[in-house]
């Protein structure tokens, strides 16, 4: 299936359209910064102009930085809190000639890995967080994803994790890459303890610096950078997109019998 594959991030939103079959983008992405505040007619007007630039007619999966219910917005940590109780799927309609599913953003990078990166084939129980301004987190029990995880705002010894383990705290407090590594280190300790996963996988933009902080990190489970560089949430959200639209034809089709 090809689908529009949106990010919506706190400082960009890219997107592109997506071979679901393969992971692979049929053009190469374009980013526009998100527009600030980023209030809900400000962001769709933006993702209506991604949609010009692909000239793109046809079914949208779109990644967004809050837990989604139903294609309703429900929390706001990282957007305008005029978000919240959105709903998503119709405003983004207004601008999308085709369907548009919601997905939260870690859970869209977290298929793409699970499918074609980090996380593929791995069977068990894998968690993947990704790290930018926020924490996100995105959680597989046998390749099944369990929505909507909020791993970034458990409480932990120091406090809201977001808060001091996020990207977002390393730079606001200058944290030294080891001071940075060692704390997020007792984050995966403290997730680790609660959820024993076989497998971590980090994202968002610091993975790409892994081996910056690899050598502070001992937790028990392995833990592996995301193989995607900045298309995780593009792909994975077009993936999404493309499992609902299966999943409606293959109830339809169950019910015809
Ligand atoms: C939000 C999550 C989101 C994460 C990464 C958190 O603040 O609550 O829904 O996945 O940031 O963007």
């Amino acid at each position: 299936m090809q689908i529009l594959g949106v990010d919506i991030g706190g400082s960009g939103i890219k997107a592109a359209p997506v071979d679901t079959a393969t992971g692979e983008l049929l053009a190469p992405r374009h980013r526009i910064p998100t527009p600030s505040p980023s209030k809900p007619k400000a962001v769709a007007g933006v993702v209506g102009d991604l949609v010009e630039h692909f000239d793109w007619r046809g079914p949208m999966g779109c990644g967004f930085p809050s837990v989604i219910q139903n294609g309703i917005v429900r929390t706001a940590a990282n957007v305008h809190n005029r978000w919240i109780d959105m709903d998503a799927v119709k405003l983004f309609s207004k601008v999308n000639d085709g369907p548009v599913f919601m997905v939260n953003d870690a859970d869209a990078a977290g298929m793409a890995e699970m499918k074609f990166g980090a996380g593929r084939g791995k069977l068990g129980t894998v968690i993947m967080i990704t790290i930018g301004t926020g924490l996100g987190s995105a959680v597989f029990t046998h390749g099944r994803l369990v929505p909507n995880t909020e791993f970034g705002h458990v409480i932990t010894w120091k406090g809201e994790a977001e808060t001091i383990a996020s990207d977002a705290a390393r730079k606001r407090e200058r944290l030294s890459w080891k001071k940075w590594g060692r704390r997020f280190n007792r984050y995966l300790k403290y997730m680790h303890s609660l959820f024993w996963p076989d497998l971590f996988v980090l994202g968002g933009g610091v993975a790409k610096k892994f081996e910056k902080f690899e050598p502070y990190i001992n937790v028990e489970s392995p833990v592996v950078p995301a193989s995607f560089q900045n298309e995780a949430g593009i792909v994975g959200a077009a993936l999404v997109a493309a499992q609902r639209i299966q999943d409606v034809q293959e109830y339809q089709a169950a019910q015809a019998v």
